[in-house]
């Protein structure tokens, strides 16, 4: 196995996802040049309806990470990063973008052309430290960019009171004023009910897509997660709908015709932590021994409903609980998720992905894998590696334990 490798598609609609990622960035050079004004931000919150319902253009420096990994750039934006003193230690998105934005940002030969320069800079006062740093470093590169600097609590799911969301609808209302006067665009709140609608339409489906994984055999595995690319950049918008409408028709033909990923599958995985972005072929290496990556802890993060009813609150839900979702701002929420998916996807075994580059999401994991085997007897198996940087990952480590682990799940069902 190489250590960088793409999967294998076995969706047409996931080969699709290609076209729409390319539209997207295309979009968002075209708006550059259009003089729609361009606002780069941090995933996962409800800003990105705010901008789509607005007429602005929201652009994911986070996102671009992914980008650069397929396309073999991280090695150049790591060199770039490293020579200004960031460690090898950080998290891979903020070495990756900070290299990024002050080495290959202006090369034309960039995929989809490359990033177009922010107008407007949401930095945000929550989530983890590393992603409030990237907004810090890509201030001082822009220093025409207006910023608006978010300030949201920061708290576990379950404990989420009636004055955090107050607060969180308050810098709602404080976002839109800002966006109005910076870019004299208004805020139409009949548009905004309907980018909301599709937005939460656009759960629905999603819902309505991991549902299927329950099936055995299982119609489509996390080799083919890219497809969340339109619930990152596109959330809010028909585009996503109706992509996402394609891809639960073709995993809903085939799980009712009782097709599965691979003809024998015999054992059931749920894979935790970010993928290896640059080796999405990973999660087919273990189909040789009848194994199938079934959910993995993305798999829930995309499953808030809104009301556009009222708009306004259901974005500042969204931005509360997304973040948390998936990190370890509450470790019971965590154990919560991965146990109930566990259950849910008839699991087997879990890969604990120990990802050097992302603390807030490895936080916890000794004692997931604990309750795992105390409460649900299910093994699970832990693999160093890093979503961003292939040097922390060594695939001859990885195939041992992922070799030994996939003998020992299959000694438990013959
Ligand atoms: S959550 Fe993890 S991967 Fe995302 S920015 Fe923070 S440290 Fe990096």
């Amino acid at each position: 196995m190489d250590k960088a490798k793409k999967s294998n598609k076995r969706l047409k609609t996931a080969r699709e996802l290609q076209k729409v990622v390319t539209d997207y960035y295309v979009q968002c050079i075209e708006a550059k040049s259009q003089g729609k004004p361009v606002g780069w931000m941090p995933p996962m919150n409800g800003a990105i309806e705010i901008f789509y319902a607005m007429d602005l253009q929201p652009v994911f420096p986070e996102n671009w990470s992914p980008v650069c990994a397929a396309f073999g750039l991280t090695p150049q934006n790591f060199e770039v990063s490293e020579q200004m003193g960031y460690s090898r230690d950080l998290c891979g998105y903020l070495r990756n973008i900070i290299g990024y934005v002050n080495g290959l940002m202006n090369d034309k030969e960039s995929p989809f052309g490359g990033l177009p320069e922010p107008d407007i800079l949401l930095t945000p006062g929550g989530g983890c430290v590393p992603v409030m740093k990237i907004f810090h470093a890509i201030e001082k590169k822009f220093p025409k960019a207006k910023i608006f600097s978010a300030d949201l609590p920061q708290v576990a799911t379950e404990e989420i009171k009636e004055h955090h969301v107050e607060y969180a609808i308050s810098e709602m209302h404080r976002l839109i004023d800002f966006l109005t006067e910076v870019t004299g665009h208004r805020m139409d709140y009949e548009k905004l009910k309907h980018t909301v609608a599709l937005s939460d339409r656009a759960c629905e489906l999603w819902d309505e897509i991991m549902s299927y994984r329950r099936n055995i055999p299982v119609p489509f595995s996390a080799a083919e997660m890219g497809i969340m690319f339109v619930m990152v950049t596109l959330q809010g918008t028909q585009t996503a709908v109706d992509f996402l409408t394609r891809v639960r028709d073709e995993i809903k033909e085939k799980a009712d015709s009782g097709i599965g990923v691979i003809e024998n599958e015999k054992l059931r995985l749920f894979w935790d932590n970010i993928p290896l972005w640059y080796n999405m072929g990973l999660f087919n290496y273990f189909e040789k021994s009848g194994g199938v990556v079934v959910a993995e802890t993305y798999s829930a993060a995309w499953s808030l409903r809104m009301d556009p009813k009222d708009p306004v609150r259901a974005l500042a839900m969204k931005s509360l609980m997304s973040y948390p979702l998936v990190s370890c701002v509450s470790i019971n929420k965590r154990k919560e998720m991965v146990l109930k998916a566990c259950k849910k996807y008839t699991i087997d075994g879990v890969i604990f992905h120990r990802n050097k580059s992302c603390v807030p999401i490895t936080l916890g994991q000794m004692e997931i894998k604990r309750e795992l085997e105390k409460q649900l007897n299910i093994p699970s198996v832990i693999i160093d590696a890093d979503h961003m940087d292939e040097r922390n990952f060594s695939v001859a480590q990885f195939q041992t334990r992922a070799d030994a682990f996939m003998e020992m799940l299959l000694e438990n069902v013959i």
